[in-house]
């Protein structure tokens, strides 16, 4: 199977607004990229322009989508693998979001983000334990917890192969337990929600990027991206069911094949 890849287009061969020229370049303005952990993606056309993209999605949106994809095309256990690490690259966007809620300096989160760095299993319980803290009961029930904990480290560490309907259940588990914490912590702090997701994805790949370049014009362009996905915030309603048709919708916006023709 193909890698999911993203579609960005070259905003020098593909204006905004100019009709024939964005059907002229129809083609030679697309590119499609390898998706990256840092969300600041550089690539040159066929034209030889150089493209810059800042993406907006958040790493669990991606990782999440990403397990979808692989489910759809039945890897059962790759997609186990994926949709657990979209639930704990959302705990550190939690423990992010309440931190800042808290007044906690960002200097200082990332001075202590050492402590549970390199250990995603750590940021899951220290997430559960600041939840707690805020909103005086569990994020999840324990015992629901522990049942998907167990099946998530059968697949992972003990090699266990999942049927399509046991890892379709823990999609749909991870998705509506995403959506309800999220719901909680917009109701909490919006304003934290909305300064942690800057500062994660667009605001950390245009670091990452410096200012954008001139192009021949003179005029500086910077590109920024944002994909639907089924834990992007946005219009449709937050419903698994819903969410999984329009994924199944647009498989080829990532490159994709459809989903009868493998
Ligand atoms: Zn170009």
């Amino acid at each position: 199977m193909r890698a999911m890849r993203l579609p960005v287009r070259c905003t020098e061969c593909y204006p905004l607004g100019d009709y024939r020229r964005r059907a002229e370049n129809e083609k030679a303005s697309r590119l499609r990229l390898e998706l990256r952990d840092d969300n600041a993606y550089v690539a040159t056309c066929p034209n030889d322009h150089e493209v810059r993209v800042s993406l907006m999605n958040l790493r669990y949106e991606l990782l999440f989508e990403s397990g979808i994809v692989a489910l759809l095309y039945r890897f059962n256990r790759e997609s186990v693998a994926s949709i657990a690490s979209a639930l704990e690259r959302f705990c550190e966007f939690g423990i992010r979001v309440l931190l800042r809620h808290d007044g906690v300096s960002p200097e200082q989160v990332e001075a202590a983000w050492q402590f549970v760095e390199n250990d995603s299993q750590r940021q899951l319980y220290a997430f559960a334990m600041m939840y707690l803290a805020a909103f005086k009961r569990p994020f999840v029930p324990p015992k629901q917890f522990e049942t998907m904990a167990s099946f998530r480290n059968g697949v992972i560490h003990k090699g266990k192969m999942p049927t399509a309907a046991k890892a379709m259940e823990y999609a749909r588990w991870v998705f509506d337990l995403v959506w309800a914490v999220y719901a909680e912590l917009e109701r909490l702090d919006e304003k934290a929600v909305d300064a942690i997701t800057k500062e994660l994805g667009v605001r950390a790949a245009q670091t990452k990027l410096g200012p954008p370049k001139p192009g021949k014009d003179g005029k500086r362009r910077t590109t920024m991206a944002k994909f639907p996905t089924m834990l992007t915030p946005g219009a449709p309603p937050r419903d698994f069911d819903r969410r999984l048709a329009d994924t199944k919708k647009r498989l080829d916006v990532w490159g994709l094949p459809p989903l009868g023709a493998i």
